[in-house]
């Protein structure tokens, strides 16, 4: 068992999420056997990992008496319009620093931000670092309105974000419990790491054999690795554990991005017709068709092999898939 009741936390989330069986791409792929953790479906403004994060992170801001939060992101965040999404069903205002360089069009999340009234910033800066500056600003200005702003980094994640992802392992072990198929692999797709990051100290406190093996969607695997070591550190110190990262736990493969964050490669095209055709799934073009992606490539390659079973963690996303049409044409 993994203690989370010490930490703040309001459901937000419809759980436990299914974890259902792909018995059509397995046929089409010839590997290991294939299933899928729906993370897409966990509710909240169309569903996704960060409902899990959320779940944390807005109960650590509801226990400061918050009534605004401020949070970053690209206009088409998946976490900007979730946090929104909390933030209103908690009676709550966002405020959503977003990096462009010019207002984009207001399509797929930004149309749902725009529906929710989130007040909306465009700056042109690096979400890790200078966004936090000026949304420590940001929430200055809020604060001397009389406003209680609680500020949220980049993607949810941090140690209070991956407490959600701690508690998804519980809920995948008792599901690999019910249904007697113990994982070998967790696959994910990776960005500001807050996911995997909860993972591997999810399936390191509950002493699980399982690798977690993320596929990142802009960041190479060094500076992945840093963030994922960083951020796991950090997150089992926050549950009192003495546990830390090993490296060979660091898993991040960075051969899947293309030329950039966003950059939509024929493999994700093909990875995301793929699932929607032998399974009616759908990935979004972001993240899970990249990450769907790596997981064909390596079971092509031999890295997961007959007999094994891996476990795809489907984090959502889908809003972007009505961003341009014609990508799939
Ligand atoms: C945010 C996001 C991720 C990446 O999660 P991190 O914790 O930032 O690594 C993956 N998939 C989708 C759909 C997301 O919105």
């Amino acid at each position: 068992m993994i203690e989370l009741e010490k930490f703040p936390r309001v459901r937000l989330a419809a759980l436990p999420t299914p974890l259902e069986e792909l018995k059509n791409l397995e046929k089409e792929l010839g590997g290991p056997r294939l299933f899928i953790k729906r993370d897409d479906n966990t509710g909240l403004a169309f569903g996704g990992n960060k409902a899990r994060k959320l779940e944390f992170i807005m109960g650590d801001a509801v226990s400061k008496g918050a009534d605004i939060v401020i949070t970053t992101g690209s206009a088409q965040s998946n976490h900007c319009r979730m946090t929104t999404a909390a933030a209103r069903r908690l009676g709550m205002d966002a405020a959503l620093l977003l990096s462009e360089k010019s207002p984009p069009p207001v399509k797929a999340n930004l149309l749902l931000d725009t529906l929710m009234a989130a007040e909306l910033r465009f700056h042109y800066a690096d979400v890790f670092t200078e966004m936090n500056e000026l949304m420590a600003g940001w929430a200055k200005e809020f604060a001397g309105k009389g406003r209680k702003p609680y500020v949220i980094p980049v993607g949810g994640s941090n140690p209070t974000g991956s407490l959600g992802y701690i508690n998804a392992v519980s809920e995948i072990a008792r599901q690999s419990e019910d249904s007697g198929v113990v994982f070998d692999h967790i696959v994910v797709a990776v960005s500001s790491a807050g996911t995997q990051a909860g993972l591997v100290a999810g399936v390191k406190l509950l002493d699980l054999k399982t690798k977690v093996v993320g596929i990142s969607v802009n960041r190479d695997t060094e500076f992945s690795n840093r963030l994922l070591k960083e951020l796991t550190d950090l997150t089992l110190q926050k549950v009192s554990s003495g546990a830390r990262i090993k490296p060979d736990e660091l898993i991040v493969y960075d051969d899947y991005i293309g030329k950039c964050y966003a950059d939509i490669t024929p493999e994700c095209i093909r990875a995301i017709k793929l699932l929607a055709r032998t399974e009616g799934i759908f990935l979004d073009p972001v993240y899970t068709g990249k990450a769907m992606a790596g997981l064909i490539d390596l079971v092509g390659k031999g890295r997961f092999k007959k007999g094994e079973n891996v476990l795809f963690i489907h984090t959502g996303g889908s809003p972007a898939i009505f961003t341009d049409e014609n990508i799939f044409s």
